[in-house]
């Protein structure tokens, strides 16, 4: 699947810019990406869409140096899985932050930057990183 194709960005764009994901309101658990069933109380339940503050911590994380092609401009990088305050985690990339100094449990919050660019249809692909919160 071409995970890059226009269409696949059009459909989430929203999502991709404003860090959208779900919480059931049975049991009041937050999922990022949303969800249409909550796996805890196994059934399907009305989910209600909702949009994260943004602000979490970093549960793990890795620094990538040898990156696929395209990335190459930004090794090495950090790629975190982040803890939000609502409760769900989110992968993503850590900026403004040197691979020396991330640590578990660092407080970050969201920031929109451009994750790569596609060079043969000129198409810029922006997404949520995340930096060291102040
Ligand atoms: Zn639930």
């Amino acid at each position: 699947m071409p995970e890059f194709a226009v269409p696949f960005h059009w459909r989430n764009f929203r999502k991709r810019y404003s860090l959208i994901g779900s919480r059931c309101p049975v049991c009041g658990r937050y999922f990022y990406p949303e969800r249409h069933i909550c796996p805890v109380c196994k059934r399907t339940v009305k989910i209600e869409e909702v949009m994260f503050s943004g602000k979490g911590k970093v549960f793990t994380y890795t620094v990538v140096r040898v990156p696929p092609e395209g990335f190459k401009i930004y090794a090495p990088y950090i790629v975190a899985i982040i803890e939000l305050e609502e409760g769900a985690k989110i992968t993503g990339q850590v900026v403004d932050c040197d691979p020396g100094e991330i640590k578990i449990g660092m407080p970050v919050e969201a920031v929109f930057r451009k994750i790569r660019s596609e060079h043969e249809s000129g198409i810029v692909l922006y997404g949520t990183k995340f930096k060291p919160a102040k």
